[in-house]
């Protein structure tokens, strides 16, 4: 397993127009991307600190995993995700040492990432993603 940073913190939101002020006008980051990822059924913000971004997530589905966290838990951190080398033999490492996992084989997730979550249930009840970068 070889973690380099951690790529992104993944936030719920009601709705990234409210919550998109708080990040540029009070923290003073700038959102450079908005996108929806369909698959998800989430509209996502981002923003960088460092090597690390703040990903805001707003659901365009109430079914859908954010449009259900929010109404479980209400807006908040969401999940933590870390940019690992080799995805598919980080998950096959983690499943060997009895973690389960949501997604068994990597998906294309926001900004062409390729992302799988291990279950929280496995992680102390932190939704945690790995994302690799193919494109560097
Ligand atoms: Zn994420």
């Amino acid at each position: 397993m070889k973690i380099s940073h951690i790529e992104h913190i993944g936030i719920a939101v009601q709705n990234l127009a409210e919550a998109i002020p708080f990040y540029e006008d009070v923290l003073g980051l700038k959102c450079y991307a908005i996108e929806e990822v369909k698959d998800q059924k989430v509209k996502t913000a981002f923003f960088k600190v460092g090597q690390t971004k703040i990903e805001l997530l707003e659901s365009t589905d109430p079914e859908g995993p954010i449009g259900k966290f929010i109404t479980n838990r209400g807006e908040g951190v969401h999940h933590l995700a870390f940019a690992v080398e080799n995805l598919e033999e980080c998950l096959q490492e983690t499943e060997a040492k009895g973690i389960r996992l949501i997604d068994r084989q990597p998906r294309k997730g926001a900004e062409g990432l390729h992302i799988a979550f291990l279950h929280p249930k496995s992680t102390l009840g932190v939704l945690t993603e790995f994302c690799e970068d193919k494109n560097k």
